[in-house]
């Protein structure tokens, strides 16, 4: 499936060949364009909410599904399509109160999460695999197949019952973040802001990262509060990823992080990967008629979050969202803006420490970028910016599993730098 990176190297010297060649050395090729390099890479994605959707009736991983902004972006032949090799795959949980019972809640709906990965992929032997470690992803995609690594977003299901995270490595978790919109029993939240809890991690938190350290698991600071990724930093033996994130200079919301802590990130060896979530790249306000009919919602449901509902509710009220998008669409950010949080990035901490974890299906995506089919854009834009085949590939993939790799050595109790 991908061609040997000697190929480039005979079309880099083709191109610098004198004008004047013989006829029968006059090279045959033409130049590579920017999809076929992007082919030709190994594209991974670092956040995919897709999981979420497994469950759904209506959605077919092998199916084309009608590309749905936020919700319904990733599928099998999109990523063909998109030349996405596959990435983290998520098992998200929303955050709820800090109690016995409902811990055990949470912890049931990310085991059943869990499962629906490990059946999407069973089901689909042909199409998929599951990857465990670094080298997997290389192997995986050369086969043909779309790798699927597993994430957890959020660690609320992990209670306080720790012994729970290898429970979850053993099904093949390789990644985990403490917190997601609101502080959990391990870390503050970046958006959080009625309370500083624990200023960064608490000290559960602080045994969580010890015990992802101790199984060989990279550890995601995306939603963490900026004192609660210090925290992780200091204390973590590998480097952090954020799987998905923006920058604080383009636009200054709390989800975002700002230069310095960037340069900390990327200094002691980690990524950033930049998402594609609207709201978090611009601020985009609804017009006076969205906000009347989102304030009417609100009050049809009572001031109930959707997060913490019943079934039944949330369902109801996911479908009246529905109806208000239809009539009333939110406003989108665009593939430029995401574009500049993305080159700025790159521009402060350089392309060994910048990837793409966009959201999709957890409410990423922009106009221009609607689902994994519009990737090759990204990788056409990098080699218009100037960026090497060997930066693209750092950039695409490179990166994330050299992180994963340390964590992998950090195990076997072998020196990380
Ligand atoms: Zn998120």
């Amino acid at each position: 499936m991908r061609i040997a990176l000697t190929s480039v190297l005979v079309l880099a010297a083709a191109a610098c060949s004198p004008k004047a060649v013989e006829p029968e050395m006059a090279p045959t090729t033409v130049p590579e364009t920017a999809s076929e390099l992007h082919e030709r890479l190994l594209v991974m994605d670092t956040h995919l909410d897709t999981p979420a959707n497994f469950s759904k009736p209506d959605f077919d991983i092998r199916a084309d599904n009608p590309s749905v902004l936020g919700s319904v972006q990733v599928d099998l032949p999109k990523m063909q399509r998109g030349g996405l090799d596959g990435g983290f795959w998520v098992i998200f949980t929303p955050q709820g109160p800090l109690d016995a019972d409902s811990y055990e809640a949470a912890k049931q709906a990310a085991l059943t999460r869990s499962d629906e990965i490990q059946a999407m992929v069973s089901a689909n032997p042909d199409s998929f695999e599951l990857a465990y470690t670094s080298a997997d992803a290389a192997r995986i995609a050369a086969s043909g197949k779309r790798v699927v690594y597993q994430s957890m977003e959020n660690a609320y299901p992990i209670g306080t019952d720790l012994a729970l995270v290898e429970t979850f490595y053993d099904r093949g978790l390789r990644m985990i973040g403490p917190v997601h919109f609101r502080d959990s029993q391990f870390a503050d939240s970046a958006t959080d802001l009625s309370a500083n809890d624990y200023g960064g991690l608490s000290p559960l938190g602080e045994d969580l990262v010890k015990e992802a350290n101790r199984l060989g698991m990279i550890l995601d600071g995306s939603h963490a509060a900026d004192s609660t990724v210090d925290d992780m930093i200091a204390l973590s033996t590998t480097p952090l990823i954020l799987s998905h994130t923006g920058v604080k200079d383009v636009y200054d919301h709390p989800r975002n992080i700002d230069d310095a802590l960037m340069r900390k990130i990327a200094d002691d060896g980690g990524v950033i990967q930049i998402n594609a979530y609207g709201g978090y790249l611009e601020p985009l306000e609804p017009t006076a008629q969205r906000q009347a009919a989102l304030d009417a919602l609100q009050t049809e449901f009572d001031g109930i979050s959707p997060l913490t509902a019943d079934d039944e509710t949330r369902e109801r009220y996911f479908a009246r969202m529905e109806e208000v998008d239809a009539a009333y669409p939110a406003p989108q950010s665009t593939f430029e803006k995401f574009i500049e949080h993305l080159l700025h990035a790159l521009e402060v901490v350089g392309p060994d420490h910048v990837g793409m974890g966009a959201d999709w299906d957890g409410g990423g995506g922009v106009k221009g970028m609607e689902d994994v089919s519009f990737l090759p854009k990204v990788t056409e834009r990098l080699l218009a910016e100037g960026y090497t085949e060997a930066e693209i590939q750092q950039f695409w993939s490179g990166n994330m599993l050299r992180l994963m790799e340390q964590a992998e050595k950090a195990k076997q109790g072998a020196s990380v730098e």
